[in-house]
């Protein structure tokens, strides 16, 4: 659809963004009756490098966005857990439907983005939100110090202004909005990762699997019709190797994982490589008058146990439920409106982005790493608890314990 289909420049909500925390947004905020505009500079269907899992909280999240038979219909696969496999071969298997408490629904999904993105502008559209693709947002527009829309550039080149009460930045990694609005901290540790679709990998089940080792991690996931998606995730100095010949490196490092050695064969790549990073960045200011930040654009730290796609879709609700009711006053909609989606975001994420960091820096230490997986592999309930709280739906509390922490090294 093209920019010239927009009736009047001006609406309640402008999103820059419709991947998942966008268009999540977009239908919940266009549900309740917002005049909710969103752009994006990519035209859907469009591919996203990403390990297309998600745990039955995400699902959760679709299922209220009213996508997950669309989802099914296109042959989303269903997923149990994870299994993580250690360095020196320890292994953990963690179910979702065991862990305390239990998800909503026993499984999570697993959609190529290309399916899953698009479906959600669908819904988005269905809502009653516009979506515009191959416009790009460039700038925000400021009234008064308030931001009060943005500055796009339409696939013919040209620019238009268009008014907002409220501007959010649904724009990924790295988002144009979250730049404008304050400094970007980019931490530690600094990977790069590589993904591709591959025919005939044996030995795939119901279990997504991670393969982690010295110098990076592996990620194999079943996305139905015998195709896998393959995600190697490497040290960003690793990864300058791979310039001009991404495919090669691809296979080169996939044959030191072990497990996934001869696995994967590169005559039968469905979808070449795809590289991004490096990611780990948070933003320092989520909120300003007239603006706020959700998925990507506002937090990602690495996709071992990010679930992205889950915490933009939560984003988005967070959104709807603490951000929306101040668009009932007339004008931009203050910061100090805005303050309760910033503590929300932090009580419900909070903890899952303590217990990301803490497995994020314990894969540096390969034998530290190994035991504890080798202690959960064999504490079965643990390691549901543990896939329970990278899947967002139990409490990260439950790991972020003396006894819990206690019992995986000792
Ligand atoms: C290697 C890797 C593997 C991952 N695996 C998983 C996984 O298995 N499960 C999971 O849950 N998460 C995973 N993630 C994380 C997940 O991909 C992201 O967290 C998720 O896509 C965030 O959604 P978003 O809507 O915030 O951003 P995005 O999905 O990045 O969407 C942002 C949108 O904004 C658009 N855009 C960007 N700039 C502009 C602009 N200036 N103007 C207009 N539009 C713009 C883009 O075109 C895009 O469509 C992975 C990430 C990586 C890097």
């Amino acid at each position: 659809m093209g920019f010239c289909s927009i009736a009047s420049p001006e609406v309640d909500v402008l999103i820059a963004g419709a991947g998942p925390a966008g268009s999540a947004a977009a239908a919940l905020l266009a549900r309740s009756g917002w005049r909710v505009l969103a752009v994006d500079r990519a035209a859907f269907p469009r591919e996203k490098a990403c390990s297309e899992y998600m745990s039955p909280e995400a699902v959760r999240v679709l299922d209220r966005l009213g996508v997950v038979p669309a989802l099914e219909r296109a042959g989303a696969v269903a997923l149990a857990g994870t299994t993580v496999t250690a360095a020196r071969g320890s292994r953990l298997d963690g179910r979702f439907a065991e862990a305390h408490p239990a998800p909503g629904r026993p499984t999570g999904l697993s959609v190529p983005r290309r399916v899953l993105d698009a479906t959600l502008v669908d819904a988005a559209r269905a809502a009653g939100a516009r979506v515009l693709e191959r416009v790009t947002v460039e700038e925000l527009l400021y009234d008064a110090g308030a931001v009060s829309g943005a500055v796009v550039r339409d696939a013919c080149g040209d620019r238009h202004s268009i008014r907002a009460r409220l501007t959010i930045g649904a724009d990924g990694l790295r988002s144009v909005v979250a730049r404008r609005l304050g400094p970007r901290r980019h931490g530690r540790p600094r990977r790069v990762a590589f993904v591709a679709h591959v025919a005939g990998v044996p030995g795939l089940s119901d279990l997504a699997e991670m393969h982690v080792g010295a110098e990076g991690y592996v990620g194999l996931n079943p996305l139905g019709d015998d195709v896998a998606n393959v995600a190697l995730v490497v040290r960003a100095d690793a990864a300058r190797a791979a310039r001009g010949r991404a495919d090669a490196f691809f296979h080169e490092w996939l044959a030191r994982f072990p497990g996934v050695r001869g696995r994967v064969d590169p005559g039968r790549t469905v979808r070449g490589v795809l590289a991004t990073g490096p990611f780990a960045a948070r933003s320092g200011r989520i909120i300003a008058d007239g603006a706020l930040l959700v998925g990507d654009a506002a937090d990602f730290f690495d996709p071992f146990t990010g679930e992205g796609i889950c915490s933009a879709l939560i984003g988005a609700e967070l959104i709807a439920m603490h951000a929306a009711p101040a668009l009932g006053r007339p004008g931009i909609v203050p910061r100090r409106a805005l303050a309760g989606y910033r503590a929300a975001r932090r009580r419900r994420f909070a903890g899952k982005w303590a217990v990301e960091r803490l497995l994020g820096y314990a894969m540096a230490w390969p034998a530290l790493f190994d035991r504890a997986v080798a202690r959960l592999g064999a504490r079965p309930a643990m390691a549901h608890t543990l896939i329970g709280v990278t899947g967002d739906f139990v409490p990260a509390r439950a790991v972020l314990n003396p006894l819990f922490l206690a019992r995986m090294v000792l």
